[in-house]
């Protein structure tokens, strides 16, 4: 039999976790990437001395990775390592309250109790409920297709759907928050949890409450090399079973006779592939490869509310901070009407919840000596056309006000180096539409069911795998793209 092509477009984590799965399936793999360098929203640069990750900061379920490594016959500790880490993150709250989130249950518990009063029953309830909506929905949501009959016809799943009411999908993620915690400031830690796909706990459904599990149960890690070396990595895995790499190759075309997807088109040449994954956003898929067939569009679906996308300004900081941990929270004093700002308003809160990452503290060739390197990140709409300019002045103000307030330090005067990365740049560097982070966003019970599935329904041989689609956005979830759809290929 000849070896089947399978050509993937676009090296994000899923196109790359894709090809090392195609190609130990027997498949000749090629990957075209649009930019010079894998990794997509995964990516790194340096700046005046200082290192930063570019976009994703939090690494967990490591074990998705090391699947790839077992798969292809390697033992993942020769390629990579990852330490996991004690305190997940350190919270800030306006009134003065200082909490650390231990990656133990039993003592972030006790944490919660001695710095809010919060029993720590509370906690371990909450905790149980995550535990036990992962245990409905992981099998049935996150590892497989929603949109083959197969996953309807196993046992598992039909398992899962008399478990569905334990879901909680009814109620949104604040509500059922607030029935667990009598304090607002562990309704608003747990609040927080639903960002982590881009969406407003105030409407996304509480299954979402799933997240705190994942990171509680399973941990948060650093990668030994920081987080671009998960990719680098991965690409030496992927060319190490013949995947091949084609860099600064926007694909502008895919081929179709008949409705089936033949190959793909770059400026004038055109490669032949048995099979067509598409890694890159499925609204610019459609928009920009397959613009010739608005009719094959899947209408509905690229209609769908978008995830909300983020401001980051990346900071060399002269100065190391002691109180500060890898992973920071400065809570704004009022969530709801952050949020209302983000989701009704389209705009940015003058008191925004900030989210400060110090690779440094971890890696200290990060940052010169006596420095770190602050991924200061606040969460913002997506873009439909803001006056970005104007809100990215105002928004710094506000940020470097209220963390000089909190730290007790004027943070401006200690900026050596700064760069920034706001919604329009997300949407240009990486093709994501509207900038959003995460794809379409889980503000609703069906949204789940609405995204887009691993293979489209009216052109044969076309594949997709990343954030946009089934099962959604996020490093382990992009990985589990590539799962589904490689078994869906084979
Ligand atoms: C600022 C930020 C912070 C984040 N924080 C976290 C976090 O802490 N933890 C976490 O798990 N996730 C986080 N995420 C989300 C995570 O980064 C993404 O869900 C994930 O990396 C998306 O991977 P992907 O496989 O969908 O591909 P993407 O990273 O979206 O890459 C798609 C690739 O396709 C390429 N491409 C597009 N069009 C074409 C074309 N025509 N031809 C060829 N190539 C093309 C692009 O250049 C790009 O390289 C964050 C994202 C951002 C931006």
């Amino acid at each position: 039999m000849p070896v089947k092509k399978a050509l993937i477009i676009g090296a994000g984590i899923a196109g790359i976790a894709t090809a090392i799965r195609l190609a130990v399936k027997g498949y000749q793999v090629n990957v075209f990437e649009a930019n010079s360098y894998p990794g997509g929203k995964l990516s790194e640069f340096e700046q005046e001395g200082f290192r930063f990750d570019a976009g994703p900061s939090l690494f967990t379920m490591p074990q998705y990775v090391d699947e790839l490594f077992r798969l292809a016959g390697k033992n993942p500790a020769e390629f990579s390592s990852y330490q996991k880490l004690d305190v997940v993150c350190r919270y800030f709250y306006e009134d003065g309250t200082r909490l650390n989130a231990y990656a133990d249950p039993e003592k972030f518990a006790a944490e919660i109790n001695q710095q809010t009063g919060e029993p720590e029953a509370s906690v371990k309830k909450y905790l149980k409920n995550s535990s036990n909506i992962y245990s409905i929905t992981s099998h049935v949501f996150l590892e497989q297709s929603l949109h083959r009959l197969k996953t309807y016809l196993n046992w598992g799943t039909v398992q899962s759907v008399f478990r569905f009411p334990q879901i909680d999908a009814f109620r949104s993620v604040h509500k059922a928050n607030e029935s667990f915690f009598k304090d607002e400031r562990i309704t608003q830690l747990y609040d927080r949890y639903a960002t982590y796909n881009g969406s407003n706990p105030y409407s996304a459904p509480a299954t979402l409450n799933v997240i705190p599990h994942l990171e509680q149960h399973y941990g948060a890690y650093f990668p030994e090399g920081g987080m671009y070396s998960i990719v680098t990595s991965l690409v030496k895995l992927a060319e190490s079973l013949g995947v091949v790499f084609h860099y600064n190759s926007p694909v502008d075309e895919i081929i179709l006779e008949k409705q089936t997807a033949k190959a793909i088109r770059i400026k004038d040449d055109v490669m032949l592939g048995d099979v067509i994954v598409s890694n890159m956003d499925v609204w610019f898929t459609y928009h920009r490869l397959l613009k010739d067939h608005p009719r094959l569009f899947p209408k509905k679906i690229l209609k769908q509310e978008r995830s909300s996308s983020a401001l980051i300004f990346y900071w060399g900081i002269n100065k190391q901070f002691a109180g500060l941990h890898l992973h920071n929270i400065f809570f704004s004093a009022d969530y709801r009407a952050e949020f209302d700002h983000i989701w009704q308003q389209k705009a940015i809160y003058h008191d925004p919840t900030v989210y400060l990452n110090i690779s440094s503290k971890y890696k200290p060739d990060d940052a010169p000596q006596s420095c770190e390197n602050w991924f200061t990140m606040i969460n913002v709409p997506a873009n439909t056309g803001q006056n970005w300019d104007k809100l990215i002045v105002a928004a710094r103000q506000h940020i470097l006000t209220k963390l000089s307030r909190i730290l007790g330090q004027d943070i401006g005067s200690l900026i050596i180096s700064e760069s920034i990365l706001d919604p329009r740049s997300i949407e240009s560097k990486t093709s994501s539409y509207q900038g959003s982070l995460y794809g379409t966003s889980s503000n609703n019970q069906f949204a789940a069911f609405l995204r887009h599935a691993n293979k489209a329904s009216q052109i044969k041989n076309l594949y997709f795998c990343g954030g946009s689609v089934h099962p959604g956005g996020g490093i382990p979830l992009c990985l589990l793209s590539a799962k589904i759809v490689s078994d869906w290929i084979a």
